[in-house]
């Protein structure tokens, strides 16, 4: 459920119209609703109400500080993967005693200041991650709280690119060497094991992976407590998928019942990491129609949106919904079009093959579920400006991100004075 809805024949979000914002900050633009964040947000977080547990939001899903702020407020924490993550989460004032860092490269300087900011612990995905940690922890005279992700070797069933959890991926620590690893892990001593972590992989569309995967990781906690490794948190990662066509995604409320009985009488504090689920509806990319072109073999819509702004469907093939702007346009008489953006490159397409009502030079179109992995994927390629992001609360809209300028195409460039 989302707050984009047809009304007096045209796209809003919430109390105001899409036009407007197009109008008032240009096209391309991403337009968020406030209602619908909150609303994602809340069914999650009151999912798992009665469950010891921390939200922490995959922030590589929508980064924008102003959607952190708001998750923040709510009682959400942040799964990071980055130092620049750490310093927007920071930023926005997201308690660092809720944030997790994961990801299979983190760097001295990420650790360090990691450590300096007290977050909550480290997913760590190697033992020469480990012997980092422990190294960089020694030099500051701190111990680093860590959970160890675990690969279950599990199939989530999705698009290969955003599967995570298989033996061939890059991600986490095989099941079967879990344990001689925590027992290093609690040799070290400027670490202190905390908890277990696993992510499968995302746009899950069934709560059997999740299931499945959390039974080898319950099966892990037991043994180590066998050997007197104690786990104060279990990880389950994110993945939950939303509707982009015609899924039909497990609700929160869904995978909470099926996961709760496994968690109930663990004495564990639960951590989740949804990102998409929570922000993926509660965005769409506005673009505006360029030019329709006659080709010999196909027919073209070209927006002003391309690959650079959302490269989901050219990198993953993914399929997002393209609604006019007027509801009169989308009763139009429909034609198979591929939709494609300015940027130079095949590749550079929003939709192919897509029956498409009529659209003229000027038509506005709302690209939907663009709230995930949309704006924080966008690139300058073929130095195009990235877009604006706006906020919209009820009536309100509120600039968060203002739209890049040529001058910061060019920021930190220089021209070495043997080239003057
Ligand atoms: N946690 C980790 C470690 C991830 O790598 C990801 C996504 O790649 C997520 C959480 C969020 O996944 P999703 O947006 O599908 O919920």
């Amino acid at each position: 459920m989302h707050d984009f809805q047809y009304r007096q024949g045209e796209l809003y979000c919430e109390d105001v119209p899409l036009s407007r914002i197009a109008k008032e900050v240009g096209t391309p633009c991403y337009v968020y609703s406030h209602a619908t964040l909150l609303r994602h947000f809340r069914a999650y977080d009151s999912a798992f109400q009665n469950i010891p547990h921390i939200v922490a939001f995959a922030m590589k899903a929508n980064s924008n500080l102003a959607i952190l702020r708001l998750l923040a407020r709510e009682g959400s924490g942040v799964d990071i993967v980055s130092g620049g993550e750490l310093y927007r989460a920071r930023q926005a004032e997201v308690p660092t005693s809720k944030i997790v860092f994961a990801g299979v490269g983190k760097s001295r300087e990420e650790i360090r200041d990691a450590l300096k900011s007290d977050i909550l612990m480290f997913n760590v995905e190697s033992s020469a991650e480990l012997h980092a940690i422990d190294e960089v922890a020694a030099e500051m005279g701190v111990r680093a709280r860590v959970a160890l992700r675990i690969n279950p070797d599990i199939d989530p069933k999705t698009h290969p690119y955003i599967s995570t959890g298989l033996k061939k991926s890059k991600f986490g620590i095989s099941a079967d060497r879990a344990l001689e690893e925590f027992k290093l892990a609690s040799s070290l001593k400027h670490i202190e094991v905390v908890g277990v972590h696993k992510h499968i992989g995302s746009q899950l569309t069934d709560v059997t992976p999740f299931v499945e995967a959390l039974r080898k990781v319950l099966g892990l906690v037991e043994a180590l407590k066998a050997q007197e490794i104690g786990i104060r948190y279990v990880n389950i990662g994110g993945g939950l998928g939303i509707t982009y066509a015609d899924e039909s995604p497990p609700r929160p409320q869904d995978l909470a019942d099926a996961i709760s009985p496994l968690v109930r009488d663990l004495k564990c504090v639960l951590i989740m990491e949804p990102g998409r689920v929570i922000v993926g509806n509660a965005g769409v990319l506005v673009t505006k129609v360029l030019y329709t072109k006659e080709g010999e073999a196909k027919r073209f819509m070209i927006v002003d949106a391309a690959m650079n702004d959302l490269i989901r469907p050219s990198l993953y093939g993914a399929y997002h919904d393209i609604r006019p702007i007027r509801e009169a346009a989308a009763h139009g008489e429909r034609k198979t079009v591929d939709v494609v953006g300015p940027v130079c490159e095949s590749g550079d397409f929003l939709a192919k093959d897509r029956s498409m009502p009529e659209a003229k030079p000027g038509e506005l179109l709302a690209v939907m579920s663009a709230g995930a992995y949309g704006f924080v994927m966008s690139s300058n390629y073929n130095s195009r400006p990235r877009a604006p992001e706006v906020l919209v609360k009820g009536g309100e809209m509120h600039v968060i991100r203002a739209r890049e300028t040529y001058a910061d195409l060019v920021r930190g460039e220089t021209i070495p004075d043997f080239l003057r």
